[in-house]
């Protein structure tokens, strides 16, 4: 078995882990990156890059059906070759672009190791990575790689909620959707946060006929109830149906389509679709990692970090959606915690400083937090984690309002949040 010595390894090659080892090379550290697929991850192969290639297919779909009001002559869309399979072709090709950038000699030019293969821990400096057959590694066996730091990157993977049936009638989820080589004519969605939105208001622009269920009370959760109402009333008005307080509680399958039983305020109802689109929150990739013999402590959600990203083994970290800071989710957080230091008595003193932006912990407050339907976006501290900050005071101003250029007012109060609705 080959046995090398670094200064950091870094296991997974998405978001996070590419930015951990770029970084790290550049500071001239020893570096090993150990993916088990392919450099890129989840953004690249399933999430981001091609759900924004189907938004803007999209969204070209929905503008050309307001030719009219921009000045053209009506006009009405066709899939190329008559096939939806010419919309996820853009996006193979989208991928394929992008991805340039993620290739494995982006990084080995940079001096860094990258080693295709299943690593595992041995010890809590040690891990061996055994090839993954068929792959066209140099390495021909198992190497043990030696490290005075590791970086966790190995992300997330979709959710499924326990529905009784759902896995017998088949559903699909974030990892096959931007592949279908036809258009669902109806789509149940499962989940009604971000990746289950944009989905949803996509396939409806296509011309799917979509409903979106939901159990909470209301879209987007984690958002300011300003902004999941005008987003829901946006998704009516696009033709979407949209159900609150409905819990699936079984699927099924029935001649051509699929059945879905949920329970809707208390009332069984029962909903028919050709496909199940799942968009029901994520999980950590941890397995088969032996985080237990390195010392990592984890649960189902995550694996836990301080605000350092350490993990509960000083000297590995874990960055990205393993740490089960998914999406937006993280910068809420931040700014939740950000605003408890700004009420805590002491800080209102002025004995202790704010976290600043020279600061190494996590700190997302300053990260756009996009949704990417339309409308999207959001920059800053909503209403919801405002409420952690006394003396504050709400600004609702819809987008057309505002002028560019100018600046909310501030009357009175130490803190003005505005929240800009379109
Ligand atoms: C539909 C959808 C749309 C999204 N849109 C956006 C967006 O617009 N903007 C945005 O900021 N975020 C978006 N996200 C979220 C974004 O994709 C993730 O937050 C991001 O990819 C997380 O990066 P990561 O490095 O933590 O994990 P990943 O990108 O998932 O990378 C993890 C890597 O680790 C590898 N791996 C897993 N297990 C192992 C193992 N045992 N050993 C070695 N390697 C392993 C995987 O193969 C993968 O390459 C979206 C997500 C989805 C699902």
């Amino acid at each position: 078995m080959t046995k090398s010595e670094f200064d950091i390894v870094v296991i997974g090659g998405g978001s996070g882990g590419l930015v951990v080892a770029a970084g790290a090379a550049h500071l001239g550290a020893r570096v090993a990156l150990v993916e088990k697929k392919a450099l890129g991850g989840d953004c690249l192969f399933t999430g981001c890059v091609p759900s924004k290639a189907l938004i803007r297919s999209a969204r070209f779909a929905a503008d050309l059906r307001r030719a009219a009001d921009f000045g053209f002559a009506p006009a009405h869309f066709e899939f190329n070759n008559g096939s939806f399979a010419s919309v996820t072709d853009r996006i193979r090709r989208v991928i394929e672009t992008v991805g340039e950038h993620d290739a494995p000699e982006v990084f080995r030019a940079l001096s860094i190791d990258v080693i295709i293969g299943t690593p595992r821990f041995t010890s809590p400096r040690e891990l061996e990575v055994t090839p993954i057959e068929g792959s066209e590694e140099k390495y021909a066996g198992a190497q043990m790689l030696r490290s005075k730091r590791f970086c966790i990157s190995t992300g997330s993977r979709p959710a499924i909620p326990p529905v009784e049936g759902l896995k017998e009638a088949g559903f699909i989820t974030n990892e096959e959707v931007f592949t279908l080589k036809k258009l669902p004519s109806s789509l149940l969605v499962l989940g009604g946060g971000p990746i289950g939105l944009e989905l949803s208001q996509s396939f409806a622009r296509f011309g799917s006929e979509v409903t979106i269920v939901e159990m909470g009370d209301r879209l987007l959760p984690k958002e300011d109830e300003e902004s999941s109402n005008a987003i829901e009333r946006i998704l009516r008005a696009e033709g979407l149906k949209v159900l609150l307080n409905a819990k699936a509680v079984r699927a099924g399958q029935a001649n051509d389509h699929k059945t879905l039983t949920v329970e809707e305020n208390g009332e069984i109802r029962e909903l028919h679709a050709e496909e199940i689109l799942v968009a029901t929150g994520r999980k950590p990739n941890v397995e088969g990692l032996n985080l237990e013999v390195a010392g990592v402590q984890y649960d189902k959600q995550r694996i836990v970090t301080d605000e350092y990203l350490r993990s509960s083994a000083p000297h590995i970290f874990a960055a990205g959606d393993v740490t089960g800071h998914f999406e937006a989710g993280d910068r809420r957080r931040f700014n939740r915690r950000r605003s408890r230091w700004r009420t805590h008595p002491r800080n209102r003193t002025g004995n202790e400083r704010a976290p600043s932006r020279h600061d190494p912990r996590q700190h997302d407050s300053r990260l756009p937090d996009t949704h990417a339907g339309q409308p999207e976006g959001g920059v800053g501290c909503g209403a919801v984690e405002a409420r952690f900050v006394q003396e504050t005071s709400f600004l609702l101003l819809p987008l057309v309002a505002v002028a560019r250029r100018q600046r909310p007012v501030r009357r009175k109060a130490t803190s003005l949040s505005a929240l800009l609705i379109e």
